[in-house]
């Protein structure tokens, strides 16, 4: 209410539930003496964390030289279907089970760490097991970049397909290098050669042409070339990506699958990213927190920590996280928690904003039917003062029953605006532009809003859909 008395003493009329738009932010704030600053959706969560005195860019920042030792790749293996993704993931975790070793019982969690002698050298390498660039994208969709590498697999009977070149554009675009594993070599027809040829058109240029993209020939059928392939990731992840993190802090890293579990309740995979994470600490990944019960490597074996690159089921969790997830450690149980009930309260508020009933000219006599609402409320907005004059006293004089109602609750001359379309989504209300377009930031806003927005050139054919409208006869519009 006292904003409200503010913003009308500065000639804003606005209501308590109205939106505002930046500019008239900035004058409120700049007339009761604070600074104002517009946060963004992607802000959000970074400012959140920020309350609790979590920055973790800063931290990254703030690492020295001495802070960081390596990590392991992490490696997502993509391609056409049936070009051997999940036969090739099961070669490679064979190729790699140590005779005798507890059975050799291998536990699916969701990834894996298999070991390539390189140079002298044991190195690791972690391996999502879900093959296909959807779960990628998923997760970078979250703004979680997981992956190191990508395996590009081809059948070299086959060709390069479709989502072959869907695959390589999702790693290109993410900036992840690419190693190609020309499958299926054992089969009659085979032609890896000719893979080879057709990958130089997007980019992928073998050694052998004068490129620097490694293709590996590969049979995950015989087991064969699985060495080199694992080789060839740890010659491509030395070639060009700086892979290190600090071991001696706090866990965070990525949720990449989780679960519910009849006995053991929620478990999720996470892959560490930094830090080390250990049976005890207090955790929160998106709005699932607790306290890591339990931890489980991908041999089914308990293990007490856990550093980065290194996956691991975790038991605890309050609920189920969404893989691309992001989790941290917090110092104290109750941090972990709060930030968990913060986030679950952005997400409600976003959900709520969403499922709000839109309106538009067509379903306004269903709403009206369904007694959802019982007034049309309108915006108009038009190039010239008198033409927005003309159509808001023409659209008055609609003869209507009383059962409905018509009210313009904002009219003005000019394009339609973001502000517009803000005050068209708290009050459901339905936009009509004449001899104007929307702004882009508007078109982009209603289409998310679901706000209709209607353009006219001729006063009469606003009034008849309007008119139409109220009396439930405007035909869906396509
Ligand atoms: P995905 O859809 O890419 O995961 O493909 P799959 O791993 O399910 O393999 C598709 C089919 O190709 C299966 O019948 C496999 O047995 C077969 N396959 C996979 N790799 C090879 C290979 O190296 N040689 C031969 N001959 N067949 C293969």
């Amino acid at each position: 209410g006292d904003l409200v008395t503010v913003l009308f003493h500065l000639g804003e009329m606005a209501t308590a539930t109205e939106s505002l738009d930046e500019a008239t932010f900035e004058l409120l704030g700049a007339e009761l003496g604070y600074r104002i600053q517009i946060v963004s959706p992607e802000d959000e969560d970074k400012e959140l964390l920020e309350g609790f005195d979590i920055d973790l860019e800063q931290e990254l920042e703030d690492e020295t030289d001495e802070d960081l030792v390596y990590r392991s790749p992490v490696v997502t293996v993509m391609g056409h279907v049936d070009h051997g993704k999940t036969r090739l993931l099961d070669a490679i975790r064979g190729a790699n089970v140590i005779e005798g070793e507890a059975g050799g019982i291998t536990q699916h969690i969701g990834a894996y760490q298999v070991w390539q002698e390189h140079e002298g050298e044991d190195r690791a390498i972690t391996f999502i097991d879900t093959p296909g660039h959807e779960a990628f994208t998923a997760m970078r969709a979250r703004g979680a970049q997981v992956t190191d590498i990508a395996i590009l697999v081809v059948a070299a009977d086959d060709g390069i397909m479709p989502q072959t070149i869907e695959a390589l554009n999702h790693a290109q675009a993410a900036n992840v290098p690419i190693v190609v594993a020309v499958n299926k070599v054992d089969k009659e027809g085979a032609n890896p050669a000719k893979v080879r040829q057709q990958l130089t058109e997007y980019g992928l240029v073998t050694e052998e042409y004068g490129g620097d993209t490694m293709f590996v020939d590969v049979s995950a059928l015989a087991r064969t070339g699985i060495e080199e392939l694992l080789e060839a990731v740890l010659l491509t992840a030395d070639a060009g990506l700086d892979l290190r993190a600090n071991p001696n802090k706090e866990a965070r890293g990525v949720a990449i699958e989780a679960r519910l579990d009849k006995g053991r309740g929620a478990v999720a995979t996470v892959l560490i990213q930094s830090g080390t994470l250990r049976v005890g600490d207090a955790i929160v990944a998106g709005t699932a927190y607790g306290r890591v019960r339990a931890m489980v490597d991908d041999r089914g074996e308990l293990v007490h920590e856990a550093g980065p690159s290194m996956p691991v089921q975790v038991q605890g969790l309050s609920s189920v996280p969404r893989a691309g997830d992001s989790f941290i450690v917090t110092e104290e149980d109750r941090t972990a928690r709060q930030i968990a009930e913060k986030r679950e309260a952005v997400e409600r508020n976003a959900q709520l904003a969403k499922a709000r009933k839109r309106l538009s000219l067509e379903d306004f006599k269903l709403a009206l039917e369904q007694g959802k609402v019982e007034t049309l409320n309108l915006i108009i907005k038009g190039d010239v003062s008198g033409a927005v004059e003309a159509l808001e006293e023409s659209l008055m004089k609609i003869e209507i029953d009383d059962t409905v109602d018509l009210r313009i609750i904002h009219r003005g001359v000019g394009g339609v605006t973001e502000s517009d379309v803000n005050l068209a989504t708290v009050d459901s209300a339905v936009i009509i532009g004449f001899n104007v377009r929307p702004d882009p930031k508007a078109r982009e806003r209603a289409a998310r809003e679901g706000v209709d927005i209607r353009f006219y050139n001729v006063i009469y054919a606003a009034i008849e859909d309007v008119e139409n409208s109220l009396k439930g006869m405007l035909k869906p519009e396509f």
